[in-house]
């Protein structure tokens, strides 16, 4: 069985992540979206919560939810995955995508990273404007599924 991982924070998640994950799920056997809990990074939702608005967003017997606090490739190694997918926006995403995949490569070298490129109307989106445009009370809608938006409007709304 061939298992890919889609790692990222989905803080939270978009209707862009969702399209990488769904055809992420058309080449694999089985993707784990993987939420990475890096304290580093301050998120607005809980690694709970962005979680609960995965499972809100996902109904495939084929995509599991899990979540991480470590290395990426030792998490691969664990559950026997052969690739990273991540999706690519803009140059922009490629520069430190392209560092990602040499170092997770040179440290476990079984594990292949894909990259599959955004959706046109998917370019531009990233949870971070999200939130922005939310805090600012516009509507969130057009980027992400209709079953978490009051979710994200109660969190963010006036978040500035
Ligand atoms: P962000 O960059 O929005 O904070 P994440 O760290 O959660 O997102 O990203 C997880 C993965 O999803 C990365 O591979 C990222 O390139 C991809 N991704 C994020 N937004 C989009 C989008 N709009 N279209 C395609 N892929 C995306």
């Amino acid at each position: 069985m061939k298992i890919a991982i889609c790692p990222g924070s989905f803080d939270p998640v978009t209707l862009g992540h969702l399209d990488i994950i769904e055809r992420a799920s058309e080449l694999f056997d089985k993707v784990i979206v993987l939420v990475m809990n890096n304290s580093t990074k301050r998120c607005a939702f809980s690694v709970d919560e962005r979680i609960e608005l995965l499972k809100k967003c996902i109904d495939s017997p084929k995509i599991e939810i899990d979540t991480y606090s470590g290395l990426l490739v030792n998490y691969a190694k664990a559950k026997g995955a052969v690739a990273i997918v991540k999706g690519l926006r803009a140059v922009s995403d490629f520069d430190y995508e392209f560092q990602q995949a040499l170092i997770n490569k040179s440290l476990f070298g079984k594990i292949e990273t894909v990259f599959l490129t955004a959706k046109g109307e998917n370019m531009f989106l990233s949870s971070s404007m999200v939130k922005e445009v939310c805090s600012l009370d516009g509507d969130i809608s057009p980027f992400v599924p209709k079953a978490i938006v009051e979710d994200i409007n109660l969190r963010c709304k006036g978040e500035k």
